[in-house]
């Protein structure tokens, strides 16, 4: 299991959001704990100490533990590269090269807000523009 990461990027990008932009949003609450994400992220990493573990950096080549991370905070830190963050949101786009939307979906911290409304809304638009014509072409007919 080594290695093996469960927020790996799916292949397909933002397919299903863009037109639900006015309401995606941002929840930091939703982000998991920074210890459960570098437990996952990263191997061997080590007994914490005050807050702050340390594990292989992803960002250089890493032989001896160099990277440090708050368990708290998730905020991190090498020593050897100089890679830093102050969030596993931070983590993730240095590590994968992605921005900062994209993070937050892999981290499930990205809310759309309530898509099935929004396209209830759109139905009931809909219907409503109907009625209308309906009612419009009742008047026109008499
Ligand atoms: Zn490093």
């Amino acid at each position: 299991m080594k290695g093996r990461s469960i927020f790996r990027i799916p292949d397909r990008r933002n397919r299903d959001s863009f037109r639900c932009a006015a309401t995606n949003r941002f929840s930091r609450e939703l982000l998991p704990p920074p210890a459960t994400f570098y437990a996952r992220e990263l191997s061997k990493l080590s007994r914490p100490s005050r807050g702050w573990a340390r594990a292989i950096c992803p960002f250089h080549k890493d032989r001896n533990p160099s990277l440090s991370v708050n368990l708290q905070t998730g905020g991190f830190l090498c020593f050897s590269c100089q890679a830093k963050g102050g969030s596993v949101i931070d983590f993730l786009m240095l590590r994968d090269g992605i921005d900062f939307k994209t993070a937050a979906k892999l981290l499930g911290a990205w809310t759309h807000g309530t898509p099935a409304g929004w396209h209830g809304d759109l139905a009931r638009q809909r219907r409503h523009r109907e009625e209308r014509d309906a009612t419009v072409n009742q008047v026109a007919h008499r």
